[in-house]
């Protein structure tokens, strides 16, 4: 791995320093997630600014309104834009469903839907977890059954990121219930406000409402909704995208996050609130080298693919160390705020309650994406070519 930049490197990262400086939207990633929701409508100007550029989807090829750069062009931008804590507006239209649809959709479904996407006039959620299909998802038995020109579904979804605010789900569902597991499954694009859609808001334990159940009452799609072939739909769901992967921006907001605890920590000092004990201040010692680490491994998984390879555990490493990583940053505010923690209300906590909110917060970040035990299992058969238990 070369470290510096090269030429054509330095200059794009110029480029896209250039087009920050001049056009960073009023935004404090600080501030606690209420007020962060609040301020969502200023957002609308940047996101027009990076929509006249093609950057609002970088990785999309230019014909479908993306700017079809580069493996190395998105990780720099990816890093720039992750030290200047910019906020990402893209979501999972961009990331999941419009390259999913770029390559599997028939040309309906992309004039339909990814315009839309680009203009944030829509938002998707995504349909795959069940209550008895999460890690072994093939295992899914929201049932659809074709009636004429409609499919019809019947089931529930669980853990559904923002099915309260999205306008559509891209969805898995079994059709096939015969075939081998993986064989009989279909994609679905659905429409949220079809007659039989319910959605139930589940509460997470640091009180927001993220995710929820999603029930699927005699709901009827239309077959042009289908995704690719039916009873293939596993192999649309699992499509692995060529675009950027190395999560450099969780290993720059890693670091950012212990620059701000830091920060804090200096003023609770002066005033007597810190935790000062040579295990604390160890601590964060060691998690400061944990996100150099992180940022390392980042660079690795954005060097298997500028060497044209496609990043398999490496990728899982990197997921792991990062998650695992942040719940031991979490940890460590804790410990700097001492009980003053288990305060919530930011007005009277101590770092406006960042370090509460972020301990509980994080406990989900290894379980979501895929869990550490799934992503150990991956490391220990591909990556250290260990026997299957
Ligand atoms: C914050 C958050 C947001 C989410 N958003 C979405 C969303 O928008 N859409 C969506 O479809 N899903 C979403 N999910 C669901 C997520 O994908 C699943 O929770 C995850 O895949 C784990 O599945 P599960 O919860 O069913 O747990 P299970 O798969 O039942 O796992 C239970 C435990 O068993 C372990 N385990 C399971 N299999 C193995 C194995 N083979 N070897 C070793 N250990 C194993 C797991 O690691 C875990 O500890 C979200 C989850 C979270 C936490």
């Amino acid at each position: 791995m070369e470290f510096r930049d090269s030429p054509e490197q330095a200059t794009w990262r110029a480029e896209v320093q250039g087009f920050i400086k001049h056009n960073r939207p009023e935004w404090d990633p600080g501030a606690p997630m209420a007020e962060a929701r609040q301020r969502r409508g200023p957002l609308a100007d940047w996101r027009q600014k990076l929509a006249d550029k093609g950057w609002i989807a970088p990785a999309w090829p230019k014909e479908y309104g993306g700017a079809s750069l580069s493996v190395m062009q998105q990780f720099v931008m990816n890093e720039e834009f992750a030290e200047a804590r910019l906020p990402g507006v893209g979501g999972m239209g961009v990331s999941m469903i419009g390259p999913t649809l770029i390559i599997h959709g028939t040309e309906d479904q992309k004039k339909e839907h990814l315009g839309a996407i680009l203009r944030g006039e829509v938002q998707w959620c995504q349909g795959y977890s069940e209550p008895g299909a999460g890690s072994d998802l093939a295992a899914l038995q929201t049932r659809a059954v074709r009636d004429g020109d409609d499919w019809v579904l019947n089931g529930q979804k669980i853990w559904t990121t923002g099915a309260h605010t999205a306008d559509w789900c891209f969805m898995l569902a079994r059709s096939d219930p015969d075939a081998p597991k993986h064989r009989g499954i279909t994609y679905f694009l659905v429409d949220m406000k079809s007659p039989g859609v319910t959605v139930r808001p589940l509460i997470n334990m640091g009180n927001l409402h993220h995710f929820n159940e999603v029930f699927f009452e005699d709901v009827r799609v239309p077959s042009r909704n289908v995704v690719g072939e039916v009873n293939r739909g596993w192999y649309i769901g699992t499509t692995t995208l060529d675009y950027e992967r190395s999560s450099i921006g969780n290993a720059v907001g890693q670091r950012q996050s212990l620059e701000y605890y830091l920060r804090e920590y200096g003023k609770l000092k002066e005033s007597g609130k810190a935790n000062t004990s040579p295990s604390v201040r160890g601590e964060i010692a060691d998690r400061w080298i944990e996100a150099a680490t992180a940022r390392l491994m980042s660079y690795r998984v954005v060097s298997i693919q500028l060497a044209g390879r496609v990043p398999n555990h490496e990728a899982s490493a990197a997921k792991l160390f990062n998650t695992e990583l942040s719940q031991r940053i979490a940890r460590t505010a804790m410990k700097i705020v001492g009980t003053a923690g288990l305060l919530s209300d930011p007005a009277v906590a101590p770092m406006r309650s960042r370090a509460s909110a972020s301990y509980l917060a994080t406990v989900s970040s290894t379980i979501a994406g895929g869990t550490s035990e799934v992503q150990r299992n991956i490391i220990a058969t591909r990556g250290l070519g260990l026997p299957r238990a």
